[in-house]
């Protein structure tokens, strides 16, 4: 099916979420606008860790985990602190996570989440490649260390319901740990996940990634979404300026003439 007979699709959001959406919509055939006040790629996609956890099939909810969260939502270097203030709101979340946070659900979880991580594994490979990120992109694996044996058989059980769902992780011995990082030297105990992958520049990457979605056909719109549109529940509303931009773009550029712009017909938000 051609691009025109399809609907506009707009995408809120120029992150690495929104980009890899609007990547493959194109890729479907879609007309694609992704907007975005902020430069694409600038937020929280720029500056993170770079980071592709393929082999995490683990849910964060594990039995017994909510104990242990009112100790990190004191600490303010923990993994979950929370202002005070914002407390009474996250409550129903919390007794959701709760409800979710016991073995048949993590079963269930896992299953799915292997499931769709392998699949991410595939396509990502398959996007960098296209996109030309081979530069920035490198499967190393990452190795998971121990100081001590009880710490290590404490996650015995996660690592085993891993390779159960086809992870693949290998015991390590002090000696390979060593060679591997020798800065690691109080690391006894161990496991390898050859599938783990990162990026040197989380922020090029993203940056390449929209040079690809715009290469491909994509439009940006410099514009912040106002909310969308409660009567046909299938377009978005922009602020009143950008959308008069965005309409005077629309006639004056022959290529943007007969996209549906600001009136897009489906919405994807990330
Ligand atoms: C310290 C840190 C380390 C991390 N490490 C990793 C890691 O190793 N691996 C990993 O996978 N993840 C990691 N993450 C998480 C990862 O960075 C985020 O999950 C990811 O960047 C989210 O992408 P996004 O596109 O949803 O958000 P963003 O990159 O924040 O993009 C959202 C975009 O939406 C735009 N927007 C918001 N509201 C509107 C609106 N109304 N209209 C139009 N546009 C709007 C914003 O301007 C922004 O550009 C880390 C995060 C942090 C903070």
């Amino acid at each position: 099916m051609q691009p025109a007979d399809k609907p506009d699709c707009a995408v809120v959001g120029a992150g690495i979420i929104g980009i890899c959406c609007g990547i493959s919509l194109l890729q479907r055939g879609y007309a694609v606008t992704l907007y975005d006040p902020e430069p694409p790629g600038s937020m929280t996609s720029s500056g993170n860790a770079g980071g592709f956890g393929f082999t995490d099939v683990m849910p964060m909810a594990a039995p017994g985990l909510v104990w242990r969260v009112p100790r990190w939502l004191l600490d303010p270097c923990g993994p979950l602190f929370i202002r005070p203030g914002h407390l009474p709101s996250l409550l129903p979340w919390l007794v959701r996570f709760q409800a979710m946070s016991n073995r048949k659900q993590v079963e269930r979880l896992s299953a799915a989440l292997s499931t769709l991580l392998r699949q991410s594994m595939l396509d990502t490979r398959e996007l960098v490649a296209n996109a030309g990120l081979e530069s920035i992109f490198t499967e190393n694996g990452a190795i998971t260390v121990y100081k001590t044996r009880a710490a290590f058989e404490r996650d015995a059980l996660e690592w085993q319901a891993k390779i159960d769902c086809g992870v693949d992780a290998r015991e390590l011995g002090v000696e390979q740990i060593r060679s591997m990082e020798p800065a690691l030297e109080n690391a006894r105990y161990g496991w390898f996940t050859p599938q783990w992958c990162n990026t040197t520049d989380p922020h090029g990457f993203v940056t390449r990634l929209w040079e690809y979605f715009v290469e491909r056909g994509g439009d940006v719109v410099d514009s912040r979404v106002a909310g969308f549109n409660r009567r046909d529940r299938r377009s978005i509303r922009l602020p009143w300026r950008a959308a008069r931009r965005w309409m005077y773009r629309a006639w004056s550029s022959p290529p943007a003439r007969g996209r549906a712009g600001f009136a897009a017909s489906s919405v994807n938000g990330s």
